[in-house]
């Protein structure tokens, strides 16, 4: 039966319902191999499409500016103490819109303009807000960056502790968009006390496995985490903020009034959903499976003969040197694409291309893992990277290929029949 929202937005917009069909159908039958995507449940989506999107909230629960407020508080309050239950964390915001502003709002709450803030390389895995200067971290903080270790392609812990002796920052980021090995917290803490800094780690990438106890939390460790809602969480696309309770007034107010305005108060909600889901003992397995299945792949791209960065993975994502193929991430991306394996081109660390180019790509393993795929899948989804790598510019391997991801999607389809 068709859904009747469905049903009223084909009459409304018959373009929109189109896309959204052609969108879904795209997602149900292609290989979404994006680090940074997964699928939410129909649970979820359903907060997430509800009337809660029309309700005004500014501010917090029981201290909201506009009336009408009671029963969205509650929604909120459940987001929060499931959040901090989840993690173990004094404080939460669940208002960041996504996480770039949970980042912001941290920065406004604890640094002043200028102020010295040290980050992960952004070629060797650190994201925008990590002092980009096309960001606007990078405008209003001084960042020094730390990077990998060039040989083992890991953090170097002693540079990372001469660099903050040396420079002496305000700030410590841990946490990267592109790095697929655990991150040791506790050394990440006693640099930062070594010092006198802040630590915040940014958790975007990995929240759901620390959430399913498949790496370490750093929870204990840092002043302050970030992280999205909707990557390896499976949550809505949104952000939240943890943090010790010293932090928690500086926090809320960056967000609101300092930063945002009225919170999205579906998103809020469907986060409440997500950390529900979360907390039950089968997230616990799923997110064991998204790392066996992260190395499966890993094992098999090195037997296709890929060479991958850091050697392996300890989470949810691989970094591959496309080099022994002689072909480079853009090419590889838009070959891949056509053969319904998406992914994204991606820095390698000291790549010898431009950051258009790259010599790279990141692959991440929750989407398919949410959809039940397990390390026998990872197997085939390798050999098949290989074969379109192998000859990228031949689109008569990439429409073969397409036609056994195809083949192997519709066994493991996320949202079967919706809106059909
Ligand atoms: C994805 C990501 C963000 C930003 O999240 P958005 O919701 O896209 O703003 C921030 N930090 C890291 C490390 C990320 O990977």
């Amino acid at each position: 039966m068709t859904d009747p929202a469905f049903s009223a937005l084909q009459a409304s917009d018959p373009a929109l319902a189109a896309i959204l069909k052609r969108e879904v159908h795209r997602q149900n039958s292609t290989l979404q191999m994006i680090a940074s995507e997964n699928f939410t449940s129909p649970a979820v989506m359903a907060m997430q499409g509800s009337p809660l999107t029309n309700k005004y909230s500014e501010g917090y629960p029981g201290k909201r500016y506009y009336g009408g407020n009671a029963v969205v508080d509650e929604a909120e309050e459940l987001a929060r103490e499931r959040v901090k239950a989840l993690f173990g964390a004094e404080h939460a915001n669940v208002q960041p819109h996504s996480g770039a502003n949970a980042n912001m709002a941290v920065y406004f709450a604890l640094l002043n303009p200028g102020d010295k803030v040290m980050g992960l390389r952004l070629d060797q895995g650190g994201h925008l807000t990590h002092g980009s200067p096309v960001n606007f971290s990078g405008h209003l903080y001084n960042f020094v960056a730390y990077g990998v270790d060039p040989e083992t392609e890991r953090i170097d812990y002693a540079a990372v502790r001469a660099l903050a002796v040396a420079e002496q920052p305000k700030l410590i980021i841990a946490g990267a968009t592109a790095y697929p090995r655990s991150i040791d917290f506790a050394e990440f803490r006693s640099i930062a006390d070594e010092v006198g800094a802040l630590l915040m780690v940014d958790a975007a990438h990995i929240a759901g496995l620390i959430a399913g106890g498949a790496h370490p939390s750093p929870v204990p460790y840092a002043d302050v985490v970030t992280f999205t809602t909707h990557k390896t969480l499976r949550g809505p696309r949104a952000g939240c903020i943890l943090s010790r309770a010293e932090h928690a007034a500086a926090i809320d107010k960056a967000i609101f009034p300092g930063l945002q305005g009225g919170p999205l108060m579906h998103a809020v909600a469907a986060k409440a959903v997500a950390f529900a889901e979360a907390q039950r003992p089968e997230f616990r397995e799923y997110a064991a499976q998204i790392v066996r299945n992260a190395r499966a792949l890993s094992d098999g791209l090195i037997a296709e003969g890929f060479r991958i960065v850091s050697g392996g993975t300890d989470n949810h994502m691989v970094l591959v040197d496309l080099r022994p193929f002689g072909v480079n991430g853009k090419v590889a991306q838009n070959a891949l694409d056509s053969a319904g394996i998406v992914c994204n081109k991606n820095a390698i660390p000291n790549d010898p291309e431009k950051p258009f180019v790259t010599s790279g790509i990141r692959l991440g393993t929750a989407s398919v893992t949410t959809t039940g795929m397990t390390e026998s899948e990872m197997a085939v989804i390798a050999a098949m990277i290989g074969e379109v790598l192998r000859s990228p510019e031949d689109e008569q391997v990439c429409a073969s290929v397409l036609l056994r991801v195809n083949s192997l999607c519709a066994n493991f389809v996320p949202y079967p029949g919706l809106y059909d």
